[in-house]
């Protein structure tokens, strides 16, 4: 498996191209913005690349979709929780100003216990809902790509529309009973570990709380 991080956009959020090196087939995670900047790395890494995998559908992760769409017709997975949030992407841009290319309607739904394969790479599907009601975090093969539930030393908003600080505690509990190796891919900013967030990010060891 190879993991490449492209941080796009005015959010500068984290796209994930995930390749399974074996059968040189790929997915893209959360193609939030810059859509030339991502099919350009697809073609340069010269793999197939199979879907689109979205943690959930804040507009700094769903802006390259509508890009990727065109170049190469690969189906869009989403919880359907957040259909409402895709829907109203560009109602979302617009309140930044923001240019926005609306992104067609999900293929498939992601549910809470789903099996996602790329190649010969298999992952797990969990609903971790509270910064967006149909967050999911994608995980197996020693890695968690956690959107934007959890960060290097901080965790998600939860002031947001649709968001909730109680589920979004309940979802920390989800991502930090993973292997405490397990290497977290946020949303923005650097990856870590669960073990490096259960000893050092305030919301997690007890130093911070998450307000409701
Ligand atoms: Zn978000
Ligand atoms: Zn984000």
């Amino acid at each position: 498996m190879k993991i490449e991080t492209f941080a796009v956009g005015a959010f500068q959020e984290n796209t994930y191209l995930v390749i399974d090196e074996q059968s040189r087939e790929s997915v893209l995670i959360d193609p939030g913005a810059e859509p030339e900047r991502l099919i350009a790395a697809v073609e340069k890494s010269r793999t197939t690349l199979k879907a689109m995998w979205v943690t959930h559908a804040h507009i700094d992760h769903v802006g390259a979709i509508a890009g990727v769409k065109r170049r190469w017709p690969v189906p869009i997975h989403l919880h359907p929780l957040d259909l409402t949030l895709y829907r109203h992407a560009n109602t979302q841009a617009a309140v930044y100003g923001l240019p926005f290319d609306d992104p067609p309607l999900p293929d498939e739904e992601l549910a809470d216990g789903d099996q996602l394969t790329v190649g010969t790479l298999r992952f797990d599907v969990a609903h971790v809902p509270g910064h967006a009601p149909g967050h999911v975090m994608i995980h197996g093969n020693g890695v968690a790509f956690v959107g934007d539930c959890l960060f290097a030393g901080s965790v998600g908003r939860t002031d947001l529309p649709g968001s909730n600080g109680a589920h979004l505690s309940r979802s920390l509990e989800v991502i930090t009973a993973l292997d405490p190796a397990t290497v977290l891919y946020p949303g923005h900013g650097p990856p870590t570990t669960v073990r490096d967030e259960l000893q050092s990010n305030p919301f997690l060891n007890g130093t911070a709380r998450i307000l409701a």
